[in-house]
């Protein structure tokens, strides 16, 4: 669902840029141009703003009025400012908004985008706060409710570690140094025993003026380290920067483990995945089934309706192997070739899910481009094997060969393809 976007600008232009980033986020964009203008907007009703945008210098609220006006109705806030002296900083940041960005050039605009995308993104993140003090905690805790975050407390790092192992959204944590109980190099220490800093950003925090407590936050796992007192500037450069860290790995990870075209995982996710399934399979005598599959005459399709509906038809196999095959291992092997590992029923079961599986495609008609495309699916599979997956899958393989060269849209089962 797309949210609202109060954007406040008297400069054409900027309001159209500044829509245009907002749209691309998929925010529905509101423009008032004027103090005027946002106070109808804002009359009566409940506020149904997400965000706000709002320019400092206004034709009719020349020194950041709209600021407060916006603020008083729970409108998170980003302030644009074409002037940016140490006045117009301190009275920008005496309240309580998510940000100022200086419009001095492009990359304001490109700070601006980062912003919005956050603020909609770090509502499934969750940042976990341990600190002794109190109102150190609160004011962390404050800065990061604007950024959306969701945030949980502790206040020593032996509370911090039992958060943290019942709250899987934490993808990050800061900590104080000092603490009873445990402090924040410990907890640090902890923390990496069980998660990388792939899964998990730390930040040390501490008052004590004295370099060697950064190098040695550093130095037990931790990512970054930030010294009290410090503005919220740096305090959110610091935490969109490792944040955006940790988004950019996952993303990496991702692409290196999924198909591009079909969205799949690839076989490299196939093999990682299916060997740990299928050991437990075995310890636990449950039975399973690893089928290879293969589209038949797919240079067919290609030749006869051009590549592009290859690609389609590529596309649609995949939607129908999650629609049957959605809570087991399947994967995109590459070119026209699939894998699938089911398990849990007895092998008559997982014959019929992948014989249903088979006719459905045999029957299926894809339309593209006022074309109706009909093709056929060829199976190989193997039940409940304790040999090593490399060896299940060329069997099943070899299957696979058996029931193409038997005329294909069949399943040739492991064991049973040799006999005549
Ligand atoms: P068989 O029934 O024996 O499997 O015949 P086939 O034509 O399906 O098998 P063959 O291996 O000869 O051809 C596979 C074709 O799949 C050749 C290749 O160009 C095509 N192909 C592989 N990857 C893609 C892809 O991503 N998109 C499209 N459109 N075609 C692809
Ligand atoms: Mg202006
Ligand atoms: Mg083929
Ligand atoms: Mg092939």
């Amino acid at each position: 669902m797309s949210k609202n976007l109060l954007v406040v600008e008297d400069s054409r232009p900027i309001a159209r840029v500044i829509k245009q980033i907002a749209e691309s986020l998929n925010y529905q964009v509101t423009l008032a141009t004027c103090l005027a203008e946002v106070e109808a907007l804002l009359q009566g009703g409940e506020n149904k703003f997400f965000a706000a945008t709002i320019d400092y210098a206004l034709p009719d609220a020349n020194d950041g009025e709209a600021i407060s006006c916006v603020l008083s109705h729970g409108i998170p806030s980003i302030v644009m400012t074409g002037k940016m002296d140490e006045t117009t900083r301190q009275k920008i940041l005496s309240q309580p908004v998510i940000d100022y960005i200086p419009k001095e050039n492009s990359q304001a605009f490109l700070y601006l985008k980062r912003i919005l995308h956050w603020q909609l993104s770090n509502q499934g993140n969750g940042v976990l706060v341990v600190d002794d003090s109190l109102s150190a905690r609160n004011h962390v805790v404050e800065l990061l409710k604007r950024r959306n975050f969701n945030v949980y407390v502790a206040e020593n790092g032996q509370l911090a570690l039992d958060i943290l192992q019942q709250h899987a959204d934490i993808k990050m944590v800061i900590t104080d140094l000092e603490m009873p109980v445990m402090d924040g190099i410990e907890l640090t220490n902890e923390i990496r025993k069980k998660y990388s800093r792939d899964q998990l950003a730390i930040i040390g925090i501490s008052g004590a003026n004295n370099g060697v407590h950064s190098a040695r936050f550093i130095k037990n796992g931790a990512d970054d380290f930030l010294r009290k007192p410090f503005c919220p500037e740096e305090f959110y450069c610091r935490i969109t920067q490792n944040i955006e860290n940790l988004s950019n790995i996952e993303q990496i990870q991702k692409s290196a483990n999924t198909d591009y075209l079909t969205e799949l995982p690839n076989r490299r996710a196939f093999i990682r995945d299916a060997e740990a399934a299928i050991s437990e399979y075995i310890n636990e005598k449950t039975p399973y089934a690893l089928a290879i599959l293969d589209i038949d005459y797919f240079k067919k399709i290609n030749d006869n309706y051009g590549h592009e509906a290859g690609d389609h038809i590529l596309k649609v196999f995949s939607l129908y192997l999650r629609k049957h095959f959605g809570n087991s291992l399947i994967s995109r092997l590459g070119g026209e070739e699939f894998s699938v590992l089911i398990s849990g029923l007895d092998e008559d079961q997982l014959y019929n899910r992948l014989e249903d599986f088979r006719r459905s495609i045999s029957v299926a008609q894809i339309s593209f481009e006022q074309q109706q495309i009909n093709f056929s699916v060829s199976l190989g599979m193997i039940y409940s094997s304790d040999e090593s997956l490399a060896k299940q899958m060329s069997l099943a393989d070899g299957a696979l060969y058996y029931a193409k060269e038997n005329g294909r849209n069949q399943i040739s089962i492991v064991g049973a393809s040799e006999e005549p």
